[in-house]
């Protein structure tokens, strides 16, 4: 029988937890016996309790990496800490593999194939599995909650026998997974929203959301939707192009959600200091990028920051701050990802070496780092 080991996370603000006793249930019901670290769940509000009831065994973490086929982990555990598991034993968690290099190489060393599931290609087939997806989607939703709580107004026009609130005006930079649901959250508060982003495709879908599309027009962007739904660094003319709009349109703006990443690159630089000291005092700017390397100027991971009266925030880690839900999609993405591949009469997922999520996600297997990207 395969044994999956659930383990405790152990990075610093890292809440989630990489199964739920949702997807516990499920594997057994695969015919896997599931050993989950004790603690696993409590940031995520699941206890110790809940995985018994869903019939994993619950115990130290040595009991848990014990004779392990399957090693699930919503960030990579300390190679160090990996030990007793089977040889060849999967890792399948979010490894940061660019940022975590050294790490991957430990991994390596210690026997384990780890699976990146930041690495899940961009097809129709995959999409159930991706975690930069579910988590992304959160992350927008509670940037804009963030960013509301804050703000010392209120978002939606308000007429009152006092008088009028006048309705905030919000500027979502960025237009992916979290874009998107930062645009649908600032308008379901009441807010007047425009969006930005360098894909044309995204043109229609953020008219589709009942927002207005801010593009620049005198330099192409990226046509469509961009190579696997990704946007590349752009070309200096055409930040300089962005860098005009933004400043003619932020001075107005209350306030200013930005989500632009670029995958293995430091996040794009889309506001300046110079542009936050046109906004008005008490505007707010969350920066979902401040982790990669920030899309603001001055923003500090996990701070307040205040510039020229301007606040802007952003979390090291954004899905941690809404654990519960997070951790059971992040927990669906990897159940989805292993029944997918499960072989009823090996009795365990089984990847085919030829398959392009096999060839995407695989960094090492039989000892050696085999990932086309980190090669490279
Ligand atoms: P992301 O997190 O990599 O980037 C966020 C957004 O920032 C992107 O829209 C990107 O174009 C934008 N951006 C980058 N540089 C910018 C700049 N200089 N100025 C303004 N914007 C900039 O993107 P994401 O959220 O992961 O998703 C990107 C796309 O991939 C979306 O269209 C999404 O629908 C698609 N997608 C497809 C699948 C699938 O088919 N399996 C899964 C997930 C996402």
């Amino acid at each position: 029988m395969v044994k999956i080991a659930v383990l405790k996370e152990t990075a610093s603000g890292e809440t989630r937890v990489s199964a739920s006793p949702e997807t516990v249930k499920k594997y057994i019901g695969l015919g896997a016996t599931v050993a989950v670290e004790a603690g696993a769940g409590l940031s995520a509000s699941i206890s110790d309790a809940d995985y018994a009831a869903a019939g994993a065994s619950v115990g130290t973490e040595g009991a848990a990496l014990k004779d392990a086929d399957i090693i699930l982990s919503v960030q990579g555990p300390d190679p160090k800490s990996l030990k007793g598991m089977k040889s060849g034993a999967w890792l399948v968690a979010g490894l940061d593999p660019f940022g975590q290099r050294a790490r991957v190489d430990e991994y390596a060393k210690s026997g384990v194939e780890a699976l990146a599931m930041e690495f899940m290609p961009r097809i129709t087939r995959a999409q159930s599995m991706d975690i930069l997806s579910s988590q992304s989607n959160l992350s927008g939703y509670k940037a804009v909650i963030e960013a509301a709580s804050v703000y010392g107004r209120a978002f939606p026009l308000m007429m009152t026998a006092a008088g009028t609130v006048s309705a905030a005006k919000a500027f979502i930079m960025g237009v992916g997974v979290a874009g998107l649901q930062a645009i649908a959250t600032a308008r379901r508060l009441g807010a007047q929203v425009s969006a930005t982003d360098v894909r044309s495709a995204t043109k229609e879908q953020i008219e589709s959301l009942g927002a207005k599309a801010i593009f620049v027009d005198n330099v192409a962007g990226i046509e469509g939707e961009g190579a696997g739904g990704y946007a590349t660094e752009m070309s200096d003319e055409y930040k300089a192009a962005q860098a005009e709009l933004v400043s003619a349109h932020i001075a107005k703006q209350d306030i200013v959600i930005t989500t632009a990443l670029i995958p293995g690159r430091p996040a794009p630089r889309l506001v300046s200091d110079a542009q936050i000291a046109t906004m008005k005092p008490g505007s707010v700017i969350f920066d979902l990028a401040v982790a990669q390397g920030g899309n603001v100027e001055g923003s500090k991971a996990d701070e307040v920051v205040v510039k020229h009266g301007v606040k802007i925030i952003g979390y090291a880690n954004t899905p941690a701050h809404l654990a519960a839900d997070t951790s059971a999609l992040f927990s669906r993405n990897l159940f989805n990802f292993l029944s997918a591949f499960w072989d009823k009469e090996a009795g365990r997922p089984v990847l085919p070496d030829d398959d392009e999520i096999t060839a995407a996600i695989r960094l090492t297997k039989d000892g050696k780092v085999v990932n086309d990207r980190l090669l490279a």
